[in-house]
């Protein structure tokens, strides 16, 4: 096994667990001033019953009231739901304000001090989110959501013949992944036996070897239509190597989706450059849209090309002709802007991702990305890679040091950093997961858990602090030693206690 030193694994234990290590390194980095850009819930805000900041509950007498309910919370769970940048109310507001003050002209005119019409504001949305993916605008689009973009994708790219039908995914997709592959098999009448799915060697060891990837590839491949898999594994937090796999797909003529749900504002994305056919992502995860969001997708340049048609090598330039384009299921938003009005129920694909639009999309939702988006403005992915990496680096080295002794959990990330983006997935021992819970959650630490025994652990770049990753550790080690040592005195069934 190779090995990954740690940035801080040379660093005494008197150092590097104390508050002070922490706060200096996040002087250190530029970078820290952008959690300013981010409500944070406060720990009282968390606790209380009713929605909205404590500080309206208490000024009408409602509300808990602990020591630390002013101290903000331990959020680590971006790799969910992102927190709010503050930018977004604003922004929001100003949709709300050119709505109630404009109607249907919100969607043309061009307002001072206000947002791009609507009608032109997935144009705006496409720069950014080309930026943060690693694409050319015109590949981009943000629309619908992740499943529901993975529907559509497939039903272009994914086009089942007698000899290659098979679908591969991985054993441990997410769930909705899973019934999106299985239900296309279903929609060709194709027996559930064509979904192929990548199992980890072991229930304990997530890890998926790119060889063993590759190879179970290479096994289906005559037989094989599409593969789709994650560019972060959920669970695991496992990157994986989309290049490779994607030559490797292309080489044997299988055609490759990603799903980049946890990809996305994680790590520095190229998906133009390693020649990804599709990808599809949600914008409430690492991106900060707000919960359910309008997704985005990613069309390759090369499936995008909307062309006049060619007789014996001549392009055809009358108009009656159909134009050449990648089949699509498509609804008015995916036609020519400039006809899109005229009802002419002549589709006229506008080229690239956007032309895989259905609907007129949510400017709501827009409005939001584009806060999200403008915040990413700030900084840049390989920038706040460079955080993250430092950042994931301490959280694993903190971990590793549990009382001068083994600690009762394992990370099941890899520990490779080039194989991982934020995201640190933690197996507690058997029993240990809801009495750690019960008591970090109680003290304002927000992170994941997947039943039954791990817990999601992710500092997302842009507003999470080494501080937040101190504070972290203190509070969940304390919990493990209170859960192992209340374990210890439980007494079995038959009376006796066990140590
Ligand atoms: C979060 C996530 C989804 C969620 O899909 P929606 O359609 O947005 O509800 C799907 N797939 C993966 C891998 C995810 O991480």
């Amino acid at each position: 096994m190779p090995q990954y030193p740690n940035l801080y694994a040379t660093i005494n234990d008197s150092q590097l667990l104390s508050e002070e290590f922490a706060r200096r390194e996040d002087e250190k980095d530029a970078l820290s001033k952008l959690r300013a850009e981010f409500v944070i819930p406060t720990k009282g805000d968390l606790r209380n019953k009713r929605y909205g900041p404590k500080d309206k509950l208490l000024e009408n007498g409602e509300g808990t009231s602990r020591e630390d309910d002013d101290e903000e919370s331990i959020y680590l769970c971006g790799n969910s739901l992102g927190l709010q940048p503050r930018r977004t109310r604003e922004y929001v507001n100003r949709y709300l304000d050119t709505w109630a003050s404009k109607g249907v002209f919100g969607h043309f005119k061009t307002l001072e001090g206000g947002h791009p019409p609507w009608l032109d504001l997935d144009d705006a949305l496409k720069q950014q989110t080309a930026r943060i993916v690693g694409a050319l605008p015109s590949e981009v689009v943000v629309m619908e959501t992740l499943t529901a973009n993975l529907h559509l994708l497939m039903s272009s790219f994914y086009k089942p013949t007698p000899d290659r039908y098979k679908i591969i995914i991985e054993g441990k997709a997410f769930p909705s992944d899973h019934y999106a592959a299985q239900s296309q098999l279903e929609h060709y009448n194709i027996p559930s036996s064509a979904l192929i799915t990548i199992a980890p060697p072991s229930p304990d060891d997530p890890y998926l070897t790119t060889e063993h990837i590759l190879s179970v590839i290479s096994q289906h491949h005559a037989s094989t239509a599409l593969v789709l898999l994650p560019g972060i594994q959920f669970y695991s937090g496992q990157y994986l190597d989309i290049e490779l796999i994607t030559r490797h797909c292309h080489g044997l003529g299988i055609t490759v989706g990603w799903d980049l749900a946890h990809a996305v504002g994680n790590v520095p994305l190229k998906l133009h450059d390693w020649n990804v056919d599709f990808a599809a992502w949600c914008n409430y995860k690492y991106m900060n849209g707000g919960p359910g969001v309008i997704g985005g997708l990613f069309v390759h340049d090369t499936h995008g090309k909307v062309e006049k048609p060619k007789v014996n090598g001549d392009v055809q330039h009358d108009n009656d002709t159909q134009l050449v384009y990648r089949p699509r299921l498509s609804g008015w938003w995916g036609s020519d802007k400039s006809s899109r009005f005229r009802m002419e129920n002549k589709f006229v694909p506008i080229p690239g991702a956007s032309g895989f639009q259905l609907s007129n999309p949510s400017a709501l939702d827009m409005t939001s990305v584009l806060a999200s988006l403008d915040v990413f403005s700030l900084t840049s992915m390989d920038a706040l890679r460079a955080r993250s990496l430092r950042l994931t680096a301490y959280l694993e080295e903190r971990l590793l040091r549990y009382d001068n002794k083994p600690p009762p959990y394992k990370i099941i990330t890899p520990a490779n950093p080039a194989e991982r983006g934020a995201q640190l997935s933690i197996l507690l021992s058997p029993g240990l997961l809801d009495p750690v819970l019960e008591y970090i959650e109680d003290r304002g630490v927000v992170v994941d858990e997947r039943k039954p025994n791990v817990l999601r652990v992710a500092p997302a770049p842009l507003y999470n602090s080494f501080w937040d990753i101190h504070r972290f550790i203190t509070i969940f080690q304390a919990a493990v030693r209170k859960a192992v040592a209340s374990q210890s005195t439980t007494v079995t069934p038959n009376g006796a206690a066990r140590t």
